[in-house]
């Protein structure tokens, strides 16, 4: 996308470039000042070195969770899901995955101190 001076524009904040508005990421009707190809460039970093955690906006953290889809496309916010429900499963007690290999089941236990519990896969 070229960029054209006669245009309402703004800097980006990551790679210092003058930006047209409308290659600005929005949240809503705020501009946050990045443009698109940098929250791009940057969600798919976050999200290809696992860092799933807490997606923000580079310019002024915001949560850009809502977004993200938009942003980096399906197959990647796929990948997002899987590295946080991996998260989320590790750090909870009471779900483990199901130890069959690929069965990606989720075992839920009925209690911490439960040692075994049903698979809702297989
Ligand atoms: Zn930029
Ligand atoms: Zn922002
Ligand atoms: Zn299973």
């Amino acid at each position: 996308m070229r960029f054209d001076p006669n245009q309402p524009h703004r800097g980006c904040e990551v790679c210092y470039e003058e930006v047209n508005d409308f290659e600005i990421f929005k949240i809503g009707e705020d501009y946050h000042d990045v443009c698109s190809p940098c929250i791009k460039n940057y969600m798919t970093a976050q999200i290809s070195s696992g860092k799933v955690n807490k997606l923000e906006c580079p310019h002024c953290e915001a949560d850009i969770e809502p977004q993200l889809q938009d942003i980096v496309g399906e197959s990647l916010y796929k990948k997002y899901e899987r590295f946080k429900l991996n998260i989320e499963i590790s750090t909870d007690p009471l779900r483990s995955w199901c130890v069959i290999p690929r069965c990606g089941g989720i075992v839920p236990y009925e209690s911490k101190s439960a040692i075994e519990g049903a698979c809702g896969k297989c």
